[in-house]
């Protein structure tokens, strides 16, 4: 838990949230503020800065997170989807705890903006 970080609120249940997936490591929730018919977050529960912030040591979680998201996924029976993870506020991060946005339901143009 990181002092004031948000998500680790959500993980914490300090702030409630409606789960869309759980596990010992990963938790997924509704973004607050979707950008695609599907916008689920998906968060280690450790609380890690963002992708350049993980290490060595992060491997498995990491791993975890790619299958959860893999998971979230075809549970909801999506074909077609993007997987984003913004590192750094120049890249357009705002929450400073590692999060990949599940991104599905509508076309996706190429490259992102
Ligand atoms: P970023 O801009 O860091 O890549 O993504 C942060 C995302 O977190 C945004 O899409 C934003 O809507 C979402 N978000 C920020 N605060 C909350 C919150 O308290 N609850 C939920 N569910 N989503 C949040
Ligand atoms: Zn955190």
């Amino acid at each position: 838990m990181a002092g004031d970080c948000i998500f680790c609120k959500l993980v914490s249940g300090e702030i409630p949230t409606a789960k869309v997936y759980e596990d010992d490591s990963v938790l997924a929730f509704q973004d607050r503020n979707p950008v695609a018919p599907t916008h689920v977050l998906v968060i280690p529960k450790k609380h890690i800065d963002g992708l350049a912030s993980s290490s060595e040591t992060d491997r498995e979680l990491l791993g975890s997170i790619q299958l959860a998201i893999r998971k979230i996924a075809a549970d909801a029976g999506l074909a077609d989807y993007r997987v984003v993870s913004n590192n750094g506020r120049g890249a357009g991060q705002s929450v400073f705890h590692l999060h990949y946005h599940l991104l599905s339901g509508r076309r996706m143009s190429w490259p992102p903006g």
